[in-house]
């Protein structure tokens, strides 16, 4: 099928014709689901989606496609470091390191890394980020060879954006056009990244969330993304918005109910007369708290709002018509009275909302925003603190600073306050980071800059800063102020505020919209009610308050229109591109990294080999680890900080890294040596091969001494003998971390047979060649009483076919019993990548059957 669009000739899938009447009544995601496993083709899609479309449902895993990758500066360096890797194993025999590459476009944003050192300084920009250079020198060289080493993955360098604005304002065409067997084809853009916050883009019809760094490894490798058919969840919007309230509002109340409701690892699909009535800013606030709701997408589809966006943001012409036009013929153009079959329905009235306020501690918990003070712990004042203090008032996140309309108030509100004479107290430390770098050049435009940078609200960056941490030190008196009594709190307009996720010093954060933040910084104290209370005493001595000074609506809309320039947000995007200090970066240009043998930060892994590790047929195996239910990727391999007195603490420092200087796990993810020292190490993990074993540590059989699971795998290695873990329910849950997947591989284990996976560490095992096999519930059950010298003997031949069922005998003191473990690899691909020793042996043995082809 052909669609004639900008002046194109462009091949489509022809959707409304392949889903007939069904398109209709299918949720939007569906739809896009849908249509990109029909144009992928292949086997395992079209079985897929024909059950799917016959019996509306499919048991089968859907292999999803995503047209491109996002990743940013801490979740791509292990990608990267095993990329290189893989590069180096190639080139040693013979082949072409540059056919280890990409094989979907993959963007890397920096942006998680600057932090907030300088602030109310004209110069904070440049010397935060001189700061984040010199500390993270190593990841950004390595980042910088890889823009080069790579044709589908581009860096975006330092002061280019926060990764999830950068894709709404840049990278997202909402309908892309890809070249394939010669041919253009227009396509529904979709995507995965490597952070929670990726949904993000669906506020402008973009179907994209967050995933671990393994998985989009094997997409980048070409390996498809495993998904059962969504369970869609509908979220009927009607009713129309106050005037006083602002996308953080809508979202804050989104996430409250939804979190009451329960969307856990659902997809969420906004719906309605209402939401025509949103501008895309504001819906992209709500679709990027949807990991705070709980969901893994929240989608508004693609309408007239979308297509102004994308005018206001700089696209060119072309692209809007092609959007529109191909989201008309396919069916997936917004129509606010449809009512699509949704699993489920919540309908969310908007004359709701609320100037509201989240926390202290949850994203869930809104309150009116003047109740604040009644959740915040009452402290006591010092020094001339109030016992509430405001220690962090930060303009911060993707979630808000990406709507211009959220900043231009915040920026009108603090012209207001300057014209009153308005001052922010000596104790509060005050930053603005927005997520574009285009954010400046429209306040200025439209006068705002000055007025908040007399506030202290001056730009820090362009970065996460405060929203993930990087709060940098409090001013200097509110740490006295602590330790005489003050309860400091912080308020942000982020999305996240568990207790010290801002900053280790404050365990209350509140969460509001930019306006709102100026409006606590102004006050310096959460004891009061914001609404209501006095902010402080203008010029003439007399008290003022948030009424007197909070922006006009029309005011807003009106300084909004005039200030936007569309051609700034490109342009802006190309100047911070063209950032000199990233080009003056020496970084290598060779087709191999040159590692550096005494970095504790990036060293090649050993599991990036070409062989396949030998089979399991006959093998007799020892128990590493026994554990109960709910094993998590936390339990299994930590990012936090590493503990002094720990193997990884003691690997570091003996390699001269200063004690109480280690950095955290996160940080290390490039170091396999640093990670797999770290394994099951929190403290409250139980290890049921003994009563009493500390974390970290496990039983060496048959000598029965206890030892660090690093010093027990070392051994089992030179003694040749693989291992088991054996698990509960659940093994693998939380959120996908590589590492639980790749330490553990690392350790020597073959196979992990618990009752039951979470989906994705399940595909992350199989991708790293350990099996993943399930027992029935009592056989896992009195599994939990094996001893440190059992011996699991498999059979002669281990079958690694779907499904297919491995009778395994276990020797113990008790005698020996058998038990029946089912191979929990769905698909035959997924038994071809543990037949070849995984995804990354599995790439290498193909290039390498290439270079053999062609020798011969
Ligand atoms: S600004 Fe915050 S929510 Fe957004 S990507 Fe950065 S850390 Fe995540």
């Amino acid at each position: 099928m052909i669609l004639s669009a900008a002046g194109r000739q462009l091949r489509i899938i022809d959707l409304p014709g392949r889903l007939g009447a069904r398109l209709a009544t299918m949720p939007v995601i569906h739809r896009l689901v849908a249509e990109n496993l029909l144009r992928a083709g292949g086997d395992d899609g079209t079985a897929a989606f024909a059950a799917w479309i016959e019996e509306g449902r499919s048991d089968v895993e859907l292999p999803f496609r995503p047209g491109r990758i996002m990743m940013h500066d801490t979740t791509c360096v292990p990608a990267l470091v095993d990329l290189a890797a893989a590069r180096d194993v190639l080139a040693a025999k013979g082949g072409d390191p540059a056919r280890i590459d990409p094989v979907v476009p993959v963007d890397v944003s920096t942006d998680h890394s600057l932090a907030v050192d300088h602030f109310a300084d004209p110069d904070a920009a440049r010397l935060n980020m001189a700061r984040e250079r010199e500390r993270n020198a190593e990841r950004l060289r390595l980042m910088k060879w890889a823009s080069g080493a790579f044709e589908k993955l581009t860096v975006h360098p330092p002061g280019t954006g926060i990764m999830h604005t950068l894709n709404l304002e840049r990278l997202a065409s909402v309908v892309r056009v890809e070249e394939r067997d010669g041919e253009a084809w227009a396509a529904p853009d979709t995507l995965i990244g490597t952070d929670s916050h990726t949904p993000m883009v669906n506020g402008i019809g973009v179907l994209g969330w967050g995933v671990g760094g393994l998985e989009a490894e094997a997409a980048m490798l070409g390996l498809p993304v495993i998904l059962r058919v969504p369970e869609v969840v509908g979220v009927r919007l009607a009713g129309e918005l106050p005037a006083d309230v602002f996308g953080t509002d809508l979202a804050l109340l989104v996430t409250q109910r939804l979190r009451a409701h329960g969307v856990a690892g659902r997809f969420v699909e906004f719906f309605g007369p209402g939401v025509a009535r949103l501008s895309a800013d504001t819906r992209a606030a709500v679709a990027n708290m949807a990991p705070e709701y709980g969901a893994t997408t929240g989608f508004f589809p693609v309408d007239a709002r979308t297509i102004a966006y994308l005018g206001e943001t700089g696209r060119p012409a072309g692209m809007l018509a092609l959007v529109e036009s191909y989201c008309r013929r396919q069916g997936l153009w917004f129509d606010p009275a449809a009512a699509p079959e949704y699993a489920e329905v919540v309908t969310i009235d908007l004359g709701d909302v609320v100037r509201g306020v989240a926390g202290p501690a949850r994203p869930q918990d809104l309150r009116d925003a003047g109740k604040a003070v009644d959740f915040i712990t009452a402290g006591v004042a010092a020094g001339g603190v109030p016992a509430g203090a405001v220690a962090i008032a930060a303009i911060t996140s993707c979630t808000n600073t990406s709507d211009p309309r959220m900043l231009v108030a915040a920026g009108l509100l603090a012209r207001n306050a300057v014209a009153a004479r308005l001052t922010i107290p000596d104790w509060v430390k005050t930053s603005l980071a927005p997520g574009s770098p285009a954010a400046e050049a429209l306040l200025r435009r439209a006068g705002l800059m000055e007025p908040l940078e007399e506030l202290g609200f001056g730009i820090v960056g362009v970065g996460c800063t405060t929203c993930i941490g990087n709060s940098g030190p409090l001013v200097p008196r509110m740490y006295d102020a602590i330790a005489a009594g003050v309860v400091p709190v912080a308020v942000l307009s982020g999305n996240r505020n568990f207790p010290g996720r801002v900053h280790p010093e404050v365990r209350e954060s509140f969460l509001l919209s930019p306006p709102m933040v100026v409006a606590f910084a102004l006050a310096g104290d959460a004891a009061r009610d914001i609404l209501r209370d006095p902010l402080g005493r203008g010029g003439d001595g007399r008290p003022v308050t948030l009424d007197d000074i909070w922006p006009d609506p029309d005011e807003i809309d009106r300084v909004l229109a005039d200030a936007r320039a569309p051609d700034d947000v490109q342009r802006r995007y190309d100047a911070a591109e063209a950032n000199p200090a990233w080009a003056a970066l020496g970084a290598p240009d060779s087709a191999l990294f040159p590692w550096d043998a005494g970095s504790t930060y990036l060293r090649p892994p050993p599991f990036v080999r070409a062989d396949a590790r030998p089979a399991l047929d006959g093998a007799v195996a020892r128990p590493l680890l026994v554990l109960g239910d709910d094993i998590t990727t936390d339990h299994i391999s930590p990012a936090g900080a590493i503990p002094a007195g720990t193997p990884a603490a003691r690997y570091l420092i003996e390699r001269g890294e200063t004690p109480g200087d280690l950095n955290v796990f996160a940080a290390r993810r490039g170091n396999w040596e640093a990670m797999v020292r770290g394994l099951f190490a929190n403290p409250s993990i139980e290890n049921l091969l003994r009563a009493e074993i500390a974390p970290g540590k496990t039983v060496h059989a048959p000598g029965g001494e206890e030892m660090t699971l690093w010093d027990a795998a070392e051994r089992y290695a030179a003694e040749r003998m693989p291992l088991v873990i054996v698990a509960g329910d659940r093994y693998g849950t939380g959120s996908s971390r590589d590492w639980a997947a790749k330490g553990p591989q690392l350790l020597g284990v073959r196979a992990v047979i618990a009752s039951s996976f979470e989906r994705i560490h399940r595909s992350n095992l199989i991708n790293m060649a350990v099996l993943p096999l399930t027992v029935d519930r009592d056989d896992a059950l009195a599994l939990r009483s094996l001893s440190p010298d059992a011996l699991i003997h498999f059979p002669a031949t281990v079958p690694l076919e779907p499904g297919t069922v491995i009778r395994m005998r276990i020797e113990d003191r008790g005698g020996a019993h058998e038990y029946a473990a089912r191979l929990a690899a769905d698909t035959r691909a997924e038994c071809d990548i543990l037949t070849r020793g995984g995804m990354l042996p599995a790439l290498l043995q193909n290039l390498l059957g290439q270079v053999v082809e062609k020798v011969a």
